[in-house]
């Protein structure tokens, strides 16, 4: 037997308490002050054997859980790249939530089907894509770029490679900077590429972007020596400290060699509904494909990753398995988008999206990233001005890098500093290595960051550092 939630009254509790929640951000620590294990102490080794009260439950929830949340959705929260969740987008999300809908195909949900062409259409005249390009979403950026590495795959072994694996082929290659993201070694690991077959490609210049001459001798080396060259993934906004390839160049010496050009831009893509920031990534309307995460500094809650190809054929063509019962019958032309996708199973995320554009508008999203940019690029200013401390990085858009520079082992020091600054729990910076040495990073980009609070950082980073002396 079992009993009746009273669904109502703690739906209503659940969106009371989100709201407090996110009212209290600013008086919490940004990073769970936790140690190792400290939770799972708190739970119990067997599973209830009982139902119990939802207050008790809840209770738990706030005494045991809550302490051990780092706080994405805080408003000094300058770690890593941001994953913001606007408060409209957390809206949409209790509405796809109660609906619990499979959007796996075009019948299982038409709406969601419908509005996700439409919303991804809306994004990419956001960022500036020529027509033609196709968007779907994705559930993260690591999964849009499995996706184009499989079909670069599939291209390269005349579609043959689902069906008769690698292990009589030649080896292909995939080619990359030395700056892009984990997600490019794990795409190649699990296509059964091999990361030996990942040629890194050296970061050169200002903009740390990869050397076309250098892509372009890897790539007749690899011809001579009997290899497959199948693909290049290029970066707009490195994780590390926001690296830029020249995508014209990338594009134009890989189309050359008949190559397929995806271009990684999860975190930098969303700066693209600024038009002062498309010189990043100018020649992008050559790409093959791009992936950017409305996610991360958009605003619509995780997941979603905003995948757009040029030709959507060839990824169906890569992806697509028809069982009969999956047919959607006399519908012949109609998307079934997870032909477009490694999971079967899709949620239904482009209602997020919709609220989102909707309610912000372009401008309003476009005024947030500009001060974002300004208020980072005034930080690091700051910073420079100041005796003891080092720009390591200058700002990518709203990342950098720094460090502080009045210590014996800089390495040693800065490592600390980090740890100190994220203990002290104002503030949450992550630690991070430029060319051999630790620097610290910081980019502004979440949701409800104000001036003040990059001014707050400039206080606690210069006080905690010179603290240490
Ligand atoms: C965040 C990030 C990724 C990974 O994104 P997921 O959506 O978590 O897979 C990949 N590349 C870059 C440049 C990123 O910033």
């Amino acid at each position: 037997m079992t009993q009746e939630l009273d669904f109502e009254n703690w739906s209503r509790r659940a969106a009371e308490w989100g709201v407090r929640y996110r009212a209290s951000l600013r008086e919490r620590p940004v990073r769970a002050q936790t140690t190792p294990g400290e939770i799972a102490a708190k739970l119990p080794a067997s599973p209830p054997e009982r139902g119990e009260t939802m207050d008790t439950i809840f209770a738990d929830f706030e005494r045991v859980i809550l302490p051990g949340m780092t706080h994405w959705q805080h408003p000094r929260f300058f770690a890593y790249f941001p994953a913001n969740a606007a408060p409209v987008s957390v809206v949409a999300e209790y509405l796809v939530t109660a609906m619990a809908a499979q959007c796996m195909l075009w019948q299982t949900s038409p709406a969601a089907t419908e509005l996700e062409t439409r919303v991804l259409d809306w994004l990419r005249q956001a960022i500036g894509l020529p027509e033609g390009f196709a968007g779907v979403i994705q559930d993260s950026a690591s999964s849009a770029t499995l996706s184009a590495v499989l079909v670069m795959r599939e291209r390269a072994l005349g579609w043959k490679g689902n069906k008769a694996g690698l292990v009589a082929n030649p080896r292909l290659r995939i080619y990359a900077s030395d700056q892009v993201h984990s997600s490019i070694d794990r795409a190649v690991w699990v296509s059964g590429i091999g990361e030996e077959n990942l040629v890194r490609i050296p970061a050169t210049g200002k903009r740390r972007g990869m050397d076309a001459a250098a892509l372009s001798a890897a790539i007749e080396r690899d011809k001579r020596a009997g290899h497959v060259p199948a693909g290049v993934i290029a970066c707009t906004g490195g994780t590390n400290v926001g690296a830029c390839d020249d995508i014209a160049e990338v594009v134009r010496t890989a189309h050359g060699h008949g190559l397929y050009v995806h271009v990684d831009a999860a975190w930098a893509g969303s700066a693209m509904i600024c038009e002062e920031f498309r010189h990043l990534w100018a020649g992008i309307e050559e790409a093959d494909s791009v992936v950017f995460n409305p996610h991360k500094w958009l605003g619509a809650q995780f997941d979603c990753s905003a995948h757009f190809i040029r030709s959507p054929d060839d990824l169906v063509r890569t992806l697509a398995i028809h069982p009969e019962y999956l047919n959607t019958h006399g519908r012949d032309g109609l998307i079934n988008y997870s032909e477009w996708t490694v999971p079967l199973g899709r949620r239904f995320r482009a209602l997020k999206l919709w609220f989102l554009l909707r309610f912000h508008g372009l401008e309003g999203l476009r005024a947030m990233i500009r001060n974002h940019v300004a208020w980072s690029e005034r930080l690091a200013a700051r910073l420079k001005a100041e005796p003891d401390f080092e720009i390591v990085t200058e700002p990518a858009l709203s990342l950098f890098s720094f460090r502080h520079t009045d210590a014996e082992d800089l390495d040693a020091h800065n490592l600390d500093l980090a740890r100190r600054i994220n203990d002290d729990g104002r503030l949450y910076l992550t630690q991070s290595r430029v060319d051999g040495k630790v620097v610290i990073r910081f980019q502004a980009g979440q949701f409800e960051t104000t001036e003040e609070d990059v001014n707050t950082a400039f206080e606690v980073i210069t006080k905690l550092a010179r603290s240490s002396l």
